[in-house]
């Protein structure tokens, strides 16, 4: 793993052509060389991946699929994109196992599925794990995340492209944070439970409710690589106040 720092931005559904302005801030902000730590990728809908990977083609910026299906080719899935897919439009990057994914059906057997597919594609994975409230306040949370953890990276033999996004849901757009007593225990958690399956340090990342007024606390949080960021990614100004923040 290098030093660089994940700024993860998740449009989930939104986003349109008029979009695609406001992102020359970023471009001409990611050419700054104070800031070459700054790994930045973007995740904008599936209608807009082409055009986010033209805007971004003289640039380091990376772009991934929100979410993929678990064959790795193709099928008679209607409204699903495949790992393939995602490949040949240009992206390097997938999330898999988002918790909004996860809520409309993605057990951790279809998540694994789909982590095999994608690493058969040769895509980055970004592994989206977290509990719930309820599984948080009957104090869970640490067998949850060795469910997710050896769950969805069940016979997984090549850890090289795969980056965790530790994202408590009841965190996700919420406004709430958690302590940075509890992340840094939720992280050191999570690194001990690949390390048992890998000598390959892995990126783990935060992800939830992450904005440019609470980066100055959460950035001071250690064993966390980078941001997995929703809402606040969505304005350029905001996202380039998060990486300005975190990198000083
Ligand atoms: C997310 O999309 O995973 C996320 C963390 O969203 P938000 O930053 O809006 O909470």
């Amino acid at each position: 793993m290098t030093n660089n720092i994940y700024f993860v931005a998740n449009w989930k559904m939104y986003g349109a052509k008029s979009s695609l302005n406001a992102l020359n801030k970023l471009i001409n902000f990611s050419k700054n060389k104070k800031f070459k730590r700054a790994k930045i990728i973007y995740f904008p809908p599936y209608t807009l991946i082409k055009d986010f990977i033209n805007k971004f083609k003289k640039t380091k910026i990376a772009v991934g699929g929100q979410n993929c299906h678990h064959v790795e080719n193709y099928g008679s899935f209607t409204g699903s994109i495949s790992p393939k897919m995602i490949k040949d439009l240009g992206c390097k990057y997938v999330i898999i196992g988002h918790s909004e994914n996860r809520a409309s059906g993605d057990t951790d057997s279809i998540i694994n599925k789909k982590i095999h597919s994608a690493i058969g594609k040769k895509l980055n994975v970004v592994f989206c794990i977290g509990e719930t409230l309820k599984q948080k306040r009957k104090k869970l949370t640490s067998s949850i995340l060795k469910i997710q953890i050896n769950n969805g990276l069940k016979r997984v033999k090549n850890f090289q492209n795969i980056l965790i996004a530790y994202e408590p849901v009841w965190s996700i757009g919420t406004g709430i944070i958690p302590n940075n007593k509890e992340l840094e225990t939720n992280a050191k958690k999570i690194k001990n439970l690949i390390l048992k399956k890998t000598k390959i340090k892995l990126p783990i990342l935060y992800g939830g409710s992450v904005n440019e007024k609470n980066i100055s606390y959460l950035r001071n949080i250690s064993g966390i690589n980078g941001f997995l960021i929703g809402s606040a990614s969505q304005n350029t100004k905001k996202f380039i106040d998060i990486i300005k923040k975190t990198i000083i």
